[in-house]
Order: C-alpha cells, then structure tokens, then sequence
C-alpha cells in the first residue's frame, strides 16, 4: 500500500491459545479495525504478530489510541520491512536509526534479533553484531551496552525481515466481545469505571447501568456517569448507557424498610433490575465495583444477600483489592479526576448512618419481598433511557 506506515502489534495470551486462537485474532483485528475507521488499513497475520499498514492521513493520536486501548496488544510499533537479505537489512537499519530515538546520535545501545525462520543463513547473533557495525558507523559516539541501552534496535526474520525502535506497550488482556457480555453497575465513584476496565481485559463487552435519583441526585451526577462511561467506552469498544430513574423505587424502600437496611434494599433492587435488563440486552452476567468489607453493604454477608437477588452471575472483579491499588488504576485508566468530582450518587443520599453490617440473609429476602415494590422496578425499567457511546469514546446522537 503506497502513502502508509507499517505497524506490528504484539499478542501476548492469545499466541497460547490452541484450536481457537483464530477466534481470538479476528475480533482484535476487528476491535482495532473499529478505532482506525475511515482510513485505509490492510491487516496481515503472523504467528505471535498482526501487521497493520495504515494510510498516512490517519493521525498519530487515532493510531496510539487504537493500540494502547485495544485489549489483546500487548505491545506495538511503527516499523520497516524489507527482503530477507543482509544487505537489505543493513540498509533499512540505516534508514531507521535516522529517525528518533537514534537519530540524537549518542549514548548506549543493543541489537535484538529474532529468527522466527530457522532457514536464514546468519543466526541471530551475526545479525546483532552487523546491526551494531551500522549505527557504529552513523553513530561513532554510540556504545553497545546489551544490559541497560538506552536504545535497542529490534530485528524480526519472518516472511520478511522487520526492524522498529520503540516498541510501545498495550493493554494487554483478551480482546473485548471473546467472553460474552455482561452488564456493568457504574456509580460515578472511583471503583465502578476501573472494575468495568477489569472485565474487559478478560474480554467481556458490557453495557452500563445508572440508578439515577433526581433530583436527590443532580444533573451533574449524571453528566460525571456519562463521561466516565465515554472514557471506559474505548476500552469496552463502545458500550450503550442504561439510565433508571430510581427516585420513586428509593423513597418507597426508605418508607417500607427499617432505617439500618435501606441501603441493602437499595442494592437488591439495583441487582434486580440491572438483571432484567442485562437479560433483554442478552447480557449473562453483573458486574460491581465492590470490594470486600470497603463498606457495610459490601461484607460477605451483605454481598451474598444482594447476590442472591440476580439470576446472573455477579462479578466482582475489585474484591480483592486494596483501595490505593483501584485508585491508581483509576488514574492511569483516566477516569480518577472524573470519579472524585464531588456529586454523590444516590446511596450515599439515603444512606443510614448505622447500616446493617452482617445482615440475615433469609430475614432480608423476607422484607424485601413484604415491601412489595416490583411494579415500582417495571416502571422504572419502563422508563429507562439510554446513552450510545462509540469504541472512540463519543457519544452517538
Ligand atoms: P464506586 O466507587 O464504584 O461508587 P463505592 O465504593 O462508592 O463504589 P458503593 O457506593 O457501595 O461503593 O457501591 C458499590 C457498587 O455498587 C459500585 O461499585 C457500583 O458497581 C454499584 N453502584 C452503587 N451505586 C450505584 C448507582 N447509583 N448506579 C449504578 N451502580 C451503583
Ligand atoms: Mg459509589
């Protein structure tokens, strides 16, 4: 293809997989094919290796973008192929170590080759040692330090003899859509974004979930869920914003329940209905941003008794974490300066200052269902709107 720059993308568990491993290739091609559209990309495979040549006019920020977000890269860069011939080889070496990082001429440097054809006449340590004669010879103040260089020149043997300079890494994971599909209870707080990124980096595609009580919960609380689930929408490669009004199922738990356990009859009802949709949007399991005892309604008491409230399978991909851990998840996964601005969700609202925190699991299921409130549910799930957010993060009109 004329006009375009080649990239190699690295696979990490999906070069393990066996008989399937074909399945696993196509949807990354198409997730990352998804983030590239409207520009010219031809894709080939490899093994280990998926090579995408795409048109100049694609900007460098939708490129990094597409790899850096996309489950299943475990690494990726820009790279020169030629015909596997030394000659060849050093003069393509030539050429990339005119451009950055090599380019500045100084410091350390190594060589890594790798044979993924056995047939070629020099091994890899030949070509190591004529790689580092080429940037000697550009570079004469450049040393070979093969412990900490500052720069490495990486040759690949395949079809065809690849070279690259900076490698950049990817997500890692599976691709997203491989693990089915499940339904995601985002809050606005810090846990729920990072345990959607979580579950993605197994390959689950998600829907979201918003119980929204206005006007005990603000427009801005809802505008704070809706960028969060634009930022988690790259890495979900796209996911559809399910809002419930719950102002109405809200009031009438905190009049028909005990004031200790509002906020486990909260939950019971958002497991409630967070199921009958998932199930309408053929979603077969709940994920939560919960972690163990973080607060009352999360102990393995109260966990247990809204999770008997789904018929999905509850996925609590946090559970285990510590809060630091999530935080600098949520930091890096770019959601941490949306998650603590200040709107509360509407838990915190209703919230009882002295919550239930080993509940009965059979006498709650008894005041849950003596509270009567599953036509207050189908009216709200009868009234949900929802948001449509693309695999670039905007949101579709
Ligand atoms: P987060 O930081 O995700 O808000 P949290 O530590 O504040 O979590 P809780 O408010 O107890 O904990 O919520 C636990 C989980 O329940 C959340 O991670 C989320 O998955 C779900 N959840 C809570 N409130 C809502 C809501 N209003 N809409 C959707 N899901 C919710
Ligand atoms: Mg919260």
């Amino acid at each position: 293809m004329n006009d375009a720059t080649l990239y190699l993308v690295k696979l990490g568990e999906i070069s393990l997989k066996g008989l399937n491993r074909d399945f696993f290739e196509k949807r990354l091609k198409n997730n990352i094919k998804a983030k590239l559209k409207g520009y010219r990309t031809q894709i080939s495979k490899q093994k280990g290796r998926i090579f995408f040549e795409i048109s100049n006019d694609c900007p460098q920020t939708t490129i990094d973008m597409a790899f850096s977000t996309t489950f299943g890269v475990v690494g990726y860069s820009k790279c020169l192929r030629c015909a596997k011939d030394i000659e060849e080889i050093k003069k393509t070496a030539a050429l990339i170590i005119q451009d950055e990082p090599f380019s500045k001429g100084t410091g350390t440097f190594k060589s890594v080759t790798k044979r993924a054809d056995k047939g070629f006449a020099l091994n890899s340590y030949q070509i190591d040692c004529m790689l580092g004669e080429v940037v000697h010879e550009t570079y004469p103040l450049m040393t070979v330090d093969v412990k900490h260089p500052n720069y490495t020149i990486f040759c690949e043997i395949r079809d065809k003899a690849y070279l690259y300079t900076s490698p950049k890494s990817g997500p890692g994971g599976l691709p997203v859509t491989t693990a089915g599909k499940g339904m995601l209870l985002l809050s606005g707080g810090i846990d729920s974004p990072v345990a959607g990124y979580r579950m993605a980096q197994r390959g689950l595609k998600m829907d979201c979930i918003y119980f929204h009580a206005y006007p005990y919960t603000s427009d801005e609380a809802l505008e704070k869920v809706k960028t969060l689930a634009g930022i988690i929408a790259v890495y979900l490669q796209g996911t559809r914003l399910h809002v419930v009004p719950f102002t109405e199922p809200q009031l009438w738990i905190k009049q028909h329940s005990q004031i200790d356990e509002t906020t486990l009859m909260f939950r019971a009802a958002m497991m409630k209905v967070a199921n009958a949709i998932s199930v309408k949007q053929e979603g077969t399991c709940i994920v939560t941003g919960e972690a163990l005892s973080q607060v009352a309604s999360q102990t393995l008491e109260s966990m247990s008794f809204t999770d008997s409230m789904s018929e999905q399978l509850v996925l609590r991909p946090l559970v285990g974490m510590d809060k630091q851990e999530i935080m600098n998840l949520a930091v890096k996964i770019g959601t941490y300066e949306t998650s603590i601005l200040p709107y509360e969700d509407c838990c915190v609202i209703f919230s009882p200052k002295h919550p239930l925190v080993h509940p009965d699991k059979q006498t709650e299921t008894e005041h849950y269902y003596h509270m009567e409130i599953e036509g207050l549910l189908e009216e709200a799930i009868a009234h949900t709107e929802v948001f449509d957010f693309g695999s670039d993060g905007t949101l579709r009109i």
